[in-house]
């Protein structure tokens, strides 16, 4: 039990009586009188405690009160307390002081573990919160006064009434030693029993003792009784709740003061009016139809809704339980309880709003788009027309997001839903399905060609640029479109077919419309078994690694090589573009590229011990890899397993890729220059970013995206962005690469230029490690040679000519 601080108490004048009964007569008028003469003499004490203590609790606990910050006593009115208490409780006045709240909860006591706490409300505190002071007297005898037998060997325990304007906040409670009444109380006992016993005055002492117990039993009775029809009352009065009894006719007979509260009238101002008046028109037909048929049926109870009006004129919405109580003589009514839900209702339906809406956007979400779709289809069914889903993905959202960062991103994705819920019709819905995607469902569109016609709206809409502050930024989409034609399919089965015919429309360059068509399908089919066959792959050790030569333009001497991965399924080699984006998307791309960096490493050291010649090796990183928590332990391991010198090796990232998390790009990137590995920007200027992040990432080398490389001849311009990046090298001290020469106007070009290193074709495709092996020595590159005769059967060579 944890009810320390409330010592179970015992009215002497009721131990008194209980005696009495069971004991002589004599005696138990003796004990009686003795009993109520004590009982003044404590109330007496009693009253000058109450005084006593009261103004120095008034005095310090009333302006907390009337500052309202009694439930958050500051530190400053603590303070005050407890300086207060302690020399209270120091002086012995005082043993304990306690605050409580109405419904039994301690808000405040010297004892600080008793804070926060709520107990039973018993008696005496129940008669404080009722406004009347209430003293009892006790030895703390029960186990859980343990802390108080410490203090003294009896308590005076007084609970006085907290008022606040006209109404009981709390009450305290405060303990005195009662070592002094005690005293007093013995010794009259004593005095008393000896006049009684020498009068002997039996019969005379029992009629007193009997009528004074049945009195004082009797007043308690009556209190107590008082005490809970104002109780009740007041429950009744101060329920948030209307009560109010009405005739079968709904003439009110009786309205709680409630009423004032609820809807603004003045209480019982309504009585014998008809309650109709106070309903919505609409609603009183209702109404009248609700009370007829409970009127048939006695005892019956029906739960309604109505709006009723409130006196400044607003509509409330009300929720009413009606109780026929016509057959109880005490009613003869139909009772009616009220009580104003406009706020809960509000507060529902904003809460249901948040459930099927996107809280960026405000667009429908997935659910609510689900929940029509199955609407829409069923609809169609019934009719037989047609409706179709569009799937809208933004492209390249991720990078615009990352770049902006997010605050910025989320305005774009208002900005975007705004356009596009623009050029819709009414009764289309939008929704956002999460990220960057929407899909939007046609209901009857007016011809074959509608969600054609939609689709290009919604990318028209996209065209203009956003304005991001000062910022213009260009947001392109690919969407896809599924029609449910005379088969109708499920709405799970249009949005998949939608989804896929997106991704076709990405693969096909973005920024465009696809139809779904099955075979799009097949094409996802055979990517889901492409990921089942990747897997297996890896525990099979198909993949390998072929190395394109890089050659030192000005001298043709072979100086590295950049590893490029290759499946093996058996009768054919597999190039990465059609494998990396699949394992990126597994997470298959992490042990493979693990695999990638431990075996190129490898080889590199195999060279090294057949050969003087020291290439160096370009290993190309992914997104994945280098967000991966391990990444430099992984690139650091396969250096120390191979014994490779960290500067011979170049790590490849595109700007896509650095972009994605620069944040945690850069870090990674510091541990890694801290490695000492080289990092390369690969296919340079293809790339989103701005060049900022050049010198904020500690790159040593930029590799020439061959797209420049190849319209080099197109003219003048096209050789300038060559020329400049190749400045920008220069300035920057960058190495730079020449990617995919393919032709030997385009190497003399570029050694024109300045250019220093380069790639292609021109030179090689990429080469077995046997045929790197048989080239090693070589003093100077035969430029084309291996490009047109390739020296190995499983080089790229044969698979490009
Ligand atoms: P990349 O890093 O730009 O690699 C160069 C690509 O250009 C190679 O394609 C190469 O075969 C091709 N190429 C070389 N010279 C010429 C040329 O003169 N003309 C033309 N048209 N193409 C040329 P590949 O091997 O198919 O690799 C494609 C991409 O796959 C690579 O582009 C790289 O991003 C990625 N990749 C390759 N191996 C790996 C790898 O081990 N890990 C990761 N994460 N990605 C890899
Ligand atoms: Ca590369
Ligand atoms: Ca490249």
């Amino acid at each position: 039990m944890n009810r320390i601080a409330v010592p179970r108490f015992q009215r002497p004048g009721l131990r008194a009586g209980v005696l009495g009964l069971s004991g002589g007569l004599v005696i138990a008028a003796a004990f009686l009188i003795a009993a109520n003469v004590s009982d003044h003499l404590a109330t007496t004490a009693t009253n000058e405690a109450v005084r006593t203590t009261a103004a120095v609790v008034h005095g310090y606990v009333d302006p907390m009160v009337m500052a309202g910050s009694l439930e958050t006593p500051d530190a400053a009115h603590a303070a005050l307390i407890n300086g207060e208490l302690a020399q209270l409780v120091s002086s012995h006045q005082i043993l304990r002081i306690k605050i409580w709240s109405p419904n039994g909860t301690i808000l405040y006591s010297d004892l600080p573990a008793l804070v926060g706490q709520t107990f039973p409300v018993d008696d005496e505190l129940a008669e404080a919160l009722d406004g009347e002071v209430a003293t009892e007297y006790s030895s703390g005898d029960q186990p859980e006064n343990v802390y108080e037998r410490g203090l003294a060997t009896h308590f005076l325990s007084i609970y006085l009434p907290i008022e606040v304007g006209g109404h009981v906040a709390g009450a305290y409670e405060i303990y005195e030693d009662a070592a002094p009444i005690e005293a007093q109380i013995a010794a009259t006992r004593q005095d008393v029993l000896l006049i009684v016993g020498a009068m002997a005055m039996g019969l005379l002492a029992l009629l007193f003792g009997a009528f004074s117990g049945a009195s004082h039993l009797l007043a308690r009775q009556t209190r107590r009784l008082r005490r809970n029809a104002e109780r009740f009352r007041s429950l009744v009065q101060n329920s948030a709740d209307v009560n109010m009894v009405v005739r079968p006719d709904w003439t009110i007979a009786y309205e709680s003061p409630a009423v004032e509260r609820v809807l603004g009238y003045p209480a019982a101002g309504h009585v014998r009016r008809s309650a109709l008046e106070m309903l919505h028109p609409d609603d009183r037909p209702w109404a009248e139809q609700l009370l007829a048929e409970i009127v048939r049926i006695p005892g019956a109870q029906i739960t309604g809704e109505l709006r009723a009006r409130h006196a400044d004129g607003s509509w409330r919405l009300i929720e009413l339980v009606l109780k026929n109580l016509l057959n109880d003589p005490a009613v003869a009514g139909v009772v009616v309880n009220y009580r104003d839900i406009t706020v809960r209702r509000e507060l529902e339906d904003e809460l249901k709003r948040q459930a099927f809406h996107d809280s960026l956007t405000g667009l429908a979400n997935r659910a609510l788009f689900a929940d029509r779709l199955e609407h829409a289809i069923a609809r169609s069914r019934r009719l037989r027309g047609p409706l179709a889903v569009l799937f809208v993905d933004l492209d390249d959202f991720k990078t615009v997001n990352d770049s902006l960062g997010h605050t910025e991103g989320d305005q774009l994705l208002v900005g975007v839903a705004h356009r596009l819920q623009s050029v819709l019709r009414a009764g289309d819905t939008i929704a956002r399905m999460g990220g960057d995607e929407f899909a939007v469902l046609v209901e009857d569109p007016s011809d074959a060609e509608a969600p054609n016609e939609v689709a290009g709206r919604l990318l028209g809409s996209l065209e203009a640029p956003f304005m991001l502050g000062s910022k213009e930024v260009f947001v392109h989409a690919s969407v896809g479109i599924a029609a449910s034609g005379p088969s109708i399919l499920s709405g799970e089965e249009l949005l998949r077919n939608a989804d896929v015919a997106m991704y076709t429309a990405k693969n096909n360059g973005k920024n465009r419309v696809e139809d779904f068509r099955p075979s799009m399908h097949e094409a996802a089919l055979a990517r889901l078994a492409l990921k089942g066959d990747l897997e297996r792959a890896m525990e099979r050790g198909e993949f390998r690694l072929l190395y394109q030569p890089i050659i030192h333009l000005e001298s043709s001497r072979l100086i590295g090589v950049e590893a490029l991965i290759r499946w093996d399924r058996g009768d054919r080699l597999v190039g990465p573009d059609e494998f990396i984006p699949v394992a990126e998307e597994t997470g298959l791309i992490l042990p493979l590229g693990k695999w990638v960096l431990e075996e190129a490493c490898r080889q590199l050291h195999a060279w090294d011990t057949t050969s003087t010649r020291r290439l160096k090796m370009s290993v190309n990183v992914s997104g994945r890899q280098l967000q991966q928590a391990g990444f430099v332990a992984e690139v650091a391991g396969a250096l120390a397993s191979t014994g490779v010198r960290p500067d011979r090796l170049t790590l490849e990232l595109t700007e896509t890729v650095l972009m994605q998390d620069a944040e945690a790009a850069t870090a990674t990137l510091a541990d890694l220059k801290w490695l000492g590995v080289r990092l390369a920007i690969d296919d340079f200027g293809t790339g989103y970013s701005s060049l900022s992040y050049l010198r904020r990432f500690p790159i040593d080398e930029l590799k020439i995206d061959r797209s420049f490389i190849a319209s080099m001849a197109d003219g003048p311009e096209q050789a300038a962005v060559v020329l400049s990046i190749l400045r920008l090298g220069e300035t920057l001290h960058l190495e730079t690469v020449a990617e995919g020469i393919e032709l030997e106007g385009q190497m003399t070009a570029l050694v024109g230029l300045g250019a220093d290193l380069g790639q292609g074709f021109f030179f090689s495709a990429a080469l077995t490690p046997t045929a790197i092996t048989g080239i090693l020595d070589e003093v100077t590159w035969q430029a084309g040679e291996l490009a047109r005769e390739p020296a190995d059967a499983q080089s790229e060579a044969v698979r490009v000519a």
